[in-house]
């Protein structure tokens, strides 16, 4: 019996759960405070945090590759190199912000409170507004305390 190609490629396990996912780390500084809240970060202090943006698809493009580096680079470094990093992000309900106006000081305002979870979400929305394939993005606060979001 004689194979012919199409029987042959019928026949090739097909691969429909193929996925490929592309992980980028952005270090950045960035300062804060909590309202409502009773521990340590009811203060003005910083972090050296870290933004870990995870994207997925299942197609490649005719360079081989889900996303240029240098597009996550330009789309999602450069923003957060913008517009947070060394910043205070702060709730726009934050009592001090008229002071630190007035001092010119530097502010990335948000209508929630500036958590590791609101700010991973901030990232996240950036990426998705950008079109890239975002499937969640990590913010490490400390070396061992993250929070994750995705949709
Ligand atoms: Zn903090």
């Amino acid at each position: 019996m004689v194979w012919q190609g199409t029987r042959l490629s019928t026949l090739a396990p097909r691969r429909t759960n193929r996925m490929f996912r592309v992980t980028q780390e952005i270090e950045f500084c960035y300062g804060h405070r909590l309202l409502n809240y009773e521990g340590k970060c009811r203060h003005l202090h910083g972090h050296n945090g870290k933004a870990v943006i995870v994207l997925e698809g299942n197609e490649l493009d005719d360079r081989g590759m889900l996303i240029d580096f240098t597009d996550i680079k330009r789309k999602v470094r450069c923003w957060i190199e913008e517009n947070l990093d060394h910043r205070m992000i702060l709730c726009d309900q934050d009592p001090i912000l008229p002071i630190l106006k007035e001092q010119g000081e530097p502010l990335y305002i948000i209508p929630t409170n500036p958590t590791a979870e609101t700010i991973a979400q901030l990232i996240y929305d950036q990426a998705k507004k950008q079109d890239l394939p975002v499937v969640e993005v990590t913010l490490w606060e400390t070396s061992r305390s993250c929070a994750t979001y995705s949709e």
